[in-house]
């Protein structure tokens, strides 16, 4: 039943006009705007994967009792396409995209998309709107793919019928700034996961938990929040979209380890990228009293959180209901900056991909 069905590709009739896409592409925003076009690829029970198609974008029609509106059966993830130096539009590891996908499917007890159907939806959108991926500095076009539970059915078991899809828009920088240092709240109220739970999973309900947490962080004037575990509510996790690292004063990074955080592509290039360059990265548990210890004695040198949205954004304060401090002075370290340019330059094609990373 997992043949690869065939792709049906239907090009709009309406898509945007070439001037007006060039003005929506100078200055995009992040996640405002849409492509012309959408993949979708069905699942039942009794047929498996069928009815790929590539087409104009398009709101859905759901039957009010589709399970996902009841039980949240959701999954998604998030890419990017780049538009290198030299013109050609690449995609940075999007086999780890369809492993991960494939992994929360899993976990939310949804059909598992073969590798290579997850990987030719993309290459599809990315095809037929090529022209939406943009070329301005730090700009980029954001990829979508998303599952959800389609059968009409109240009961409460996983559903026997399933769409995938596939969105895309063009994004400007995520944080406003550039590489400058953002802040952060520690949540003391709300954990995002725990052990058992669904924290290693990309499901739309893990997000729908995060956001009194993003509010809170928002009202005491900070750009994102930090999770820390849900048991002793002691251990730093994650922040609401992003992996966290910190930087030490003998050279060496510390970032928590994987469990109940989501397993990060960013993270995980940017642990390889610096093992290879000679520093040690240790996946280990981290406190926030010791982060407060070491920003205090200067132990701590750097901060920052990573994510394909904001690719690396330093820490440069911290703001808890005990108080605030600041990492590094409040800039922007140099071993942040360096390991930023080195990510940087292999997704934008300015740098060799000595990992065979891109996929054009
Ligand atoms: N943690 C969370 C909770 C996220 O939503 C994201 C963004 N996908 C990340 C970490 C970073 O993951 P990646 O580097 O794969 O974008």
């Amino acid at each position: 039943m997992d043949n690869k069905p065939e792709f049906r590709v239907v090009p709009s009739p309406n898509s945007v006009p070439g001037a007006e896409r060039a003005r929506i592409l100078e200055n995009p925003g992040f996640g405002k705007v849409f492509t012309d076009h959408m993949v979708t690829v069905s699942w039942d029970l009794d047929k498996g994967w069928h009815d790929a198609s590539v087409r104009q974008r398009a709101p859905f029609q759901l039957d009010p009792a589709s399970a996902v509106l009841h039980y949240a059966q959701e999954i998604f993830e998030g890419m990017k396409a780049y538009r290198t130096g030299h013109g050609t539009i690449t995609l940075f590891r999007p086999e780890e995209n369809a492993r991960r996908f494939q992994a929360s499917a899993k976990r939310m007890a949804m059909p598992e998309i073969p590798e290579e159907l997850f990987l030719e939806s993309i290459e599809q959108l990315v095809r037929i709107d090529r022209d939406w991926v943009p070329s301005g500095d730090g700009s980029s076009l954001y990829i979508r793919p998303f599952m959800f539970a389609s059968e009409a059915f109240l009961g409460v078991r996983p559903a026997h019928s399933y769409i995938y899809c596939v969105i895309a828009s063009p994004v400007g920088a995520y944080f406003k700034g550039g590489e400058k240092p953002i802040s952060v709240w520690i949540s003391d109220a709300f954990s995002r996961a725990a052990h058992g739970g669904t924290g290693a999973a990309k499901c739309g309900g893990n997000y729908a938990g995060s956001l009194l947490a993003q509010a809170e962080a928002a009202q005491h004037g900070c750009d994102q929040v930090v999770f820390l575990d849900a048991a002793e509510h002691r251990w730093v996790e994650e922040l609401g979209g992003m992996n966290i690292f910190f930087v030490m004063d003998d050279g060496s990074i510390v970032t928590p380890p994987l469990g109940t955080i989501l397993p990060g592509i960013t993270r995980a290039s940017l642990i390889r990228i610096a093992r290879d360059s000679g520093i040690t990265v240790e996946e280990k548990a981290y406190s926030f009293d010791q982060w407060q210890q070491d920003a205090a004695s200067g132990r701590l040198k750097e901060a920052f959180a990573c994510g394909t949205a904001a690719v690396v954004a330093p820490i440069g304060s911290v703001r808890h209901a005990g108080g605030e401090f600041s990492i590094g002075g409040g800039g922007v370290g140099t071993v942040t900056h360096d390991l930023r340019q080195r990510l940087v330059g292999m997704q934008r094609g300015s740098r060799e991909d000595v990992y065979g990373w891109l996929h054009s």
